[in-house]
Protein backbone atom coordinates (compact mmCIF):
# COMPACT_ATOMS: atom_id res chain seq x y z
CA UNK A 1 0.00 0.00 0.00
CA UNK A 2 2.34 2.44 0.56
CA UNK A 3 4.98 1.29 -2.65
CA UNK A 4 1.61 2.14 -4.15
CA UNK A 5 1.03 5.40 -2.67
CA UNK A 6 4.50 6.27 -3.42
CA UNK A 7 4.24 5.68 -7.12
CA UNK A 8 0.86 7.66 -7.05
CA UNK A 9 2.71 10.60 -5.48
CA UNK A 10 5.48 10.31 -8.20
CA UNK A 11 3.00 10.02 -10.91
CA UNK A 12 1.13 12.95 -10.03
CA UNK A 13 4.72 15.07 -9.78
CA UNK A 14 5.21 13.77 -12.95
CA UNK A 15 1.98 15.20 -14.65
CA UNK A 16 0.97 17.83 -12.45
CA UNK A 17 0.75 21.00 -14.48
CA UNK A 18 1.98 24.56 -13.10
CA UNK A 19 -1.41 26.27 -12.42
CA UNK A 20 -1.34 30.32 -14.07
CA UNK A 21 -3.71 32.19 -13.38
CA UNK A 22 -3.17 35.80 -15.70
CA UNK A 23 -5.24 39.16 -15.91
CA UNK A 24 -6.08 40.83 -19.49
CA UNK A 25 -6.11 38.66 -22.75
CA UNK A 26 -2.49 39.49 -23.74
CA UNK A 27 -1.07 37.34 -20.48
CA UNK A 28 -3.09 34.77 -21.01
CA UNK A 29 -2.16 34.36 -24.68
CA UNK A 30 1.59 34.73 -23.57
CA UNK A 31 1.17 31.97 -21.30
CA UNK A 32 -0.82 29.69 -23.52
CA UNK A 33 1.61 30.01 -26.20
CA UNK A 34 4.70 29.27 -23.72
CA UNK A 35 3.11 27.16 -21.09
CA UNK A 36 0.57 24.90 -23.76
CA UNK A 37 -0.14 21.59 -21.94
CA UNK A 38 2.06 21.76 -19.49
CA UNK A 39 0.25 24.31 -17.55
CA UNK A 40 -3.18 24.59 -16.41
CA UNK A 41 -4.59 28.22 -16.99
CA UNK A 42 -7.17 30.50 -15.41
CA UNK A 43 -8.53 33.45 -16.94
CA UNK A 44 -9.93 35.79 -14.62
CA UNK A 45 -10.91 39.07 -16.77
CA UNK A 46 -14.09 36.80 -18.31
CA UNK A 47 -13.38 37.05 -22.55
CA UNK A 48 -15.97 39.56 -23.99
CA UNK A 49 -15.71 42.09 -21.43
CA UNK A 50 -14.26 45.48 -21.10
CA UNK A 51 -10.67 45.20 -19.10
CA UNK A 52 -10.29 48.32 -17.47
CA UNK A 53 -14.14 48.12 -16.02
CA UNK A 54 -13.11 44.65 -14.12
CA UNK A 55 -13.84 44.41 -10.55
CA UNK A 56 -13.41 40.16 -9.11
CA UNK A 57 -15.17 37.88 -6.85
CA UNK A 58 -15.18 35.88 -4.78
CA UNK A 59 -14.75 33.05 -6.85
CA UNK A 60 -11.59 34.32 -8.14
CA UNK A 61 -9.99 34.80 -4.61
CA UNK A 62 -10.15 30.69 -4.96
CA UNK A 63 -8.79 30.89 -8.15
CA UNK A 64 -5.74 32.51 -7.10
CA UNK A 65 -5.26 30.56 -3.57
CA UNK A 66 -5.05 27.51 -5.50
CA UNK A 67 -2.62 29.04 -8.18
CA UNK A 68 1.12 28.97 -8.36
CA UNK A 69 1.55 31.75 -10.18
CA UNK A 70 -0.83 34.84 -10.66
CA UNK A 71 0.22 37.78 -13.29
CA UNK A 72 -0.72 40.93 -13.38
CA UNK A 73 -0.12 43.49 -16.51
CA UNK A 74 0.23 46.57 -14.13
CA UNK A 75 -1.98 48.42 -11.20
CA UNK A 76 -2.46 51.02 -13.57
CA UNK A 77 -4.94 48.11 -15.98
CA UNK A 78 -5.84 46.02 -12.39
CA UNK A 79 -5.63 48.78 -9.52
CA UNK A 80 -7.70 45.87 -7.45
CA UNK A 81 -5.45 43.52 -7.66
CA UNK A 82 -3.12 44.90 -4.83
CA UNK A 83 -5.56 44.72 -2.26
CA UNK A 84 -6.21 41.18 -3.11
CA UNK A 85 -3.01 40.27 -3.04
CA UNK A 86 -2.10 41.73 0.26
CA UNK A 87 -5.08 40.42 1.96
CA UNK A 88 -4.45 36.81 0.76
CA UNK A 89 -0.63 36.70 1.35
CA UNK A 90 -0.26 36.31 -2.30
CA UNK A 91 3.16 38.43 -3.00
CA UNK A 92 4.86 35.19 -3.63
CA UNK A 93 3.01 34.03 -6.48
CA UNK A 94 2.64 37.60 -7.90
CA UNK A 95 3.85 38.77 -10.37
CA UNK A 96 3.12 42.65 -11.56
CA UNK A 97 4.50 42.10 -15.52
CA UNK A 98 5.03 46.31 -15.93
CA UNK A 99 7.91 45.51 -13.95
CA UNK A 100 9.74 43.90 -16.94
CA UNK A 101 8.85 45.27 -19.99
CA UNK A 102 9.92 49.25 -21.06
CA UNK A 103 6.83 51.10 -19.92
CA UNK A 104 6.17 55.19 -21.44
CA UNK A 105 4.70 57.86 -19.18
CA UNK A 106 1.84 59.83 -21.29
CA UNK A 107 1.63 63.62 -21.03
CA UNK A 108 -2.27 62.86 -20.47
CA UNK A 109 -2.41 61.07 -17.41
CA UNK A 110 -4.63 61.45 -14.30
CA UNK A 111 -3.61 61.53 -11.12
CA UNK A 112 -2.28 58.24 -9.58
CA UNK A 113 -2.06 56.84 -13.18
CA UNK A 114 1.85 56.92 -13.56
CA UNK A 115 2.15 55.17 -17.45
CA UNK A 116 0.32 54.19 -20.23
CA UNK A 117 -0.57 50.57 -18.77
CA UNK A 118 -1.01 49.14 -22.53
CA UNK A 119 2.38 48.04 -23.70
CA UNK A 120 1.15 45.14 -24.92
CA UNK A 121 0.79 46.64 -28.75
CA UNK A 122 4.30 47.24 -28.82
CA UNK A 123 6.07 43.98 -30.42
CA UNK A 124 9.20 44.60 -28.41
CA UNK A 125 7.40 44.54 -25.06
CA UNK A 126 5.11 41.39 -26.25
CA UNK A 127 8.74 39.79 -26.76
CA UNK A 128 9.89 40.65 -23.31
CA UNK A 129 6.65 38.91 -21.92
CA UNK A 130 7.40 36.06 -23.30
CA UNK A 131 10.97 35.62 -22.46
CA UNK A 132 9.82 36.63 -18.99
CA UNK A 133 6.85 33.85 -18.63
CA UNK A 134 9.34 31.33 -19.93
CA UNK A 135 11.80 32.60 -16.91
CA UNK A 136 8.80 31.99 -14.47
CA UNK A 137 7.45 28.26 -15.68
CA UNK A 138 10.80 27.79 -15.48
CA UNK A 139 11.66 28.35 -12.49
CA UNK A 140 8.57 26.80 -11.44
CA UNK A 141 8.62 23.32 -13.48
CA UNK A 142 12.84 23.11 -14.20
CA UNK A 143 11.93 19.06 -15.56
CA UNK A 144 10.28 20.95 -18.69
CA UNK A 145 12.70 23.71 -19.16
CA UNK A 146 13.56 22.75 -22.62
CA UNK A 147 9.79 22.41 -23.91
CA UNK A 148 9.17 26.63 -22.07
CA UNK A 149 12.22 27.47 -24.54
CA UNK A 150 11.35 25.84 -27.03
CA UNK A 151 7.69 27.09 -27.27
CA UNK A 152 9.12 30.61 -26.43
CA UNK A 153 11.35 30.61 -29.43
CA UNK A 154 8.59 29.34 -31.91
CA UNK A 155 6.77 31.82 -30.54
CA UNK A 156 9.18 35.05 -30.85
CA UNK A 157 9.97 33.72 -34.24
CA UNK A 158 5.92 34.06 -34.78
CA UNK A 159 6.26 37.56 -32.97
CA UNK A 160 8.88 39.04 -35.38
CA UNK A 161 7.82 37.60 -38.68
CA UNK A 162 4.31 40.35 -37.90
CA UNK A 163 6.71 43.05 -36.68
CA UNK A 164 8.41 43.13 -40.03
CA UNK A 165 4.62 43.05 -41.70
CA UNK A 166 4.00 46.54 -39.57
CA UNK A 167 7.03 48.17 -40.36
CA UNK A 168 5.25 49.19 -43.90
CA UNK A 169 3.37 51.37 -41.48
CA UNK A 170 6.49 53.75 -41.56
CA UNK A 171 6.28 54.61 -45.04
CA UNK A 172 2.11 55.37 -45.01
CA UNK A 173 0.98 58.48 -46.29
CA UNK A 174 -0.98 59.23 -43.60
CA UNK A 175 0.52 59.57 -40.13
CA UNK A 176 -2.71 60.14 -38.22
CA UNK A 177 -5.63 58.32 -36.26
CA UNK A 178 -8.61 58.72 -34.65
CA UNK A 179 -9.38 55.69 -31.84
CA UNK A 180 -11.64 55.43 -29.50
CA UNK A 181 -9.41 55.71 -26.19
CA UNK A 182 -5.78 56.33 -25.20
CA UNK A 183 -4.60 52.55 -26.26
CA UNK A 184 -2.31 53.06 -29.02
CA UNK A 185 0.46 55.13 -27.63
CA UNK A 186 3.34 52.28 -27.51
CA UNK A 187 2.02 51.32 -31.56
CA UNK A 188 2.19 55.28 -32.41
CA UNK A 189 5.68 55.37 -30.68
CA UNK A 190 6.77 52.42 -32.71
CA UNK A 191 5.81 53.21 -36.33
CA UNK A 192 5.85 57.44 -35.89
CA UNK A 193 1.97 57.86 -36.11
CA UNK A 194 0.15 60.54 -34.26
CA UNK A 195 -3.12 58.89 -32.32
CA UNK A 196 -6.11 61.43 -31.51
CA UNK A 197 -8.33 59.53 -28.67
CA UNK A 198 -12.04 59.66 -28.23
CA UNK A 199 -11.89 58.66 -24.42
CA UNK A 200 -9.29 59.05 -22.11
CA UNK A 201 -6.61 56.13 -21.18
CA UNK A 202 -9.93 54.37 -20.13
CA UNK A 203 -13.06 53.69 -22.65
CA UNK A 204 -15.16 55.12 -19.98
CA UNK A 205 -13.43 58.64 -19.53
CA UNK A 206 -15.73 60.53 -21.79
CA UNK A 207 -14.52 63.97 -23.74
CA UNK A 208 -17.04 67.09 -23.60
CA UNK A 209 -18.54 68.56 -26.35
CA UNK A 210 -16.07 70.80 -27.08
CA UNK A 211 -13.83 68.16 -27.33
CA UNK A 212 -16.11 66.06 -29.78
CA UNK A 213 -16.16 69.27 -31.98
CA UNK A 214 -12.37 69.51 -32.01
CA UNK A 215 -11.99 65.94 -33.19
CA UNK A 216 -14.59 66.32 -35.79
CA UNK A 217 -12.88 69.46 -37.06
CA UNK A 218 -9.30 67.71 -36.76
CA UNK A 219 -10.69 64.34 -38.67
CA UNK A 220 -11.82 66.98 -41.40
CA UNK A 221 -8.87 68.79 -41.59
CA UNK A 222 -6.25 66.31 -40.96
CA UNK A 223 -7.55 64.59 -43.36
CA UNK A 224 -8.61 61.57 -41.46
CA UNK A 225 -10.69 59.05 -43.39
CA UNK A 226 -11.53 56.46 -40.71
CA UNK A 227 -12.38 56.86 -37.37
CA UNK A 228 -12.01 53.91 -34.98
CA UNK A 229 -13.92 52.55 -32.42
CA UNK A 230 -13.91 49.29 -30.32
CA UNK A 231 -15.81 46.13 -29.43
CA UNK A 232 -16.17 46.08 -26.06
CA UNK A 233 -17.40 49.47 -25.38
CA UNK A 234 -20.17 51.93 -26.91
CA UNK A 235 -19.25 52.69 -30.29
CA UNK A 236 -21.60 56.15 -30.62
CA UNK A 237 -19.50 58.57 -30.62
CA UNK A 238 -16.76 57.27 -32.53
CA UNK A 239 -19.89 56.97 -35.21
CA UNK A 240 -21.19 60.22 -34.43
CA UNK A 241 -17.77 62.01 -35.26
CA UNK A 242 -17.32 59.68 -38.40
CA UNK A 243 -20.43 60.77 -39.80
CA UNK A 244 -19.85 64.61 -39.06
CA UNK A 245 -16.98 64.46 -40.90
CA UNK A 246 -18.59 62.27 -43.33
CA UNK A 247 -15.96 59.52 -42.77
CA UNK A 248 -15.68 55.85 -42.64
CA UNK A 249 -15.94 54.07 -39.09
CA UNK A 250 -14.20 50.72 -38.48
CA UNK A 251 -13.47 48.69 -35.57
CA UNK A 252 -9.88 48.25 -34.07
CA UNK A 253 -8.75 46.09 -31.46
CA UNK A 254 -6.59 46.94 -28.28
CA UNK A 255 -6.77 43.52 -27.40
CA UNK A 256 -7.37 44.24 -23.57
CA UNK A 257 -9.45 41.10 -24.39
CA UNK A 258 -11.18 39.07 -26.84
CA UNK A 259 -15.02 38.31 -27.68
CA UNK A 260 -15.82 34.56 -26.25
CA UNK A 261 -16.78 33.79 -30.00
CA UNK A 262 -13.05 34.63 -30.66
CA UNK A 263 -11.97 32.45 -27.72
CA UNK A 264 -14.26 29.17 -28.57
CA UNK A 265 -13.10 29.64 -32.44
CA UNK A 266 -8.67 29.67 -31.25
CA UNK A 267 -8.17 33.31 -32.63
CA UNK A 268 -5.41 34.33 -31.35
CA UNK A 269 -3.22 37.78 -30.38
CA UNK A 270 -1.35 37.80 -33.92
CA UNK A 271 -4.68 36.87 -35.78
CA UNK A 272 -5.90 39.99 -34.21
CA UNK A 273 -2.70 41.83 -34.87
CA UNK A 274 -2.66 41.19 -38.10
CA UNK A 275 -6.22 42.52 -38.52
CA UNK A 276 -5.27 45.80 -37.17
CA UNK A 277 -2.32 46.01 -39.27
CA UNK A 278 -4.73 46.15 -42.51
CA UNK A 279 -7.08 48.39 -41.21
CA UNK A 280 -4.55 50.87 -40.15
CA UNK A 281 -3.19 50.49 -43.58
CA UNK A 282 -6.52 51.20 -44.94
CA UNK A 283 -6.61 54.00 -42.73
CA UNK A 284 -3.36 55.39 -43.24
CA UNK A 285 -2.89 55.51 -47.04
CA UNK A 286 -0.08 53.06 -47.80
CA UNK A 287 0.52 50.15 -50.04
ZN1 LIG B 1 -7.22 50.47 -22.44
Amino acid sequence: MKKLFTFLLLVNSIYAKVIVTTTIYPLYSVVQEVGKDKVKLNNLIPFGTEPHAFEPTPQNIVTLLGSDLFIISSSVMEPWANKIVKANHLEKITIDMSKHVAIKKHTSFKEGKAFDPHYWLSFDNYIRMVSEVEDLLIEKDAKNSDIYRKNAKNYIKKIKAIQNEYATLRSCKNKKVIVNHDAFGYLGDDYNIKQYHIAGMSPDEQPSAKQIAQLINITKKENIHTVFFEEFANDKLSKTIAKEAGVNSEELSPIGNISKEAYREHVKFLDIMRKNLVKLKRAMDCQ
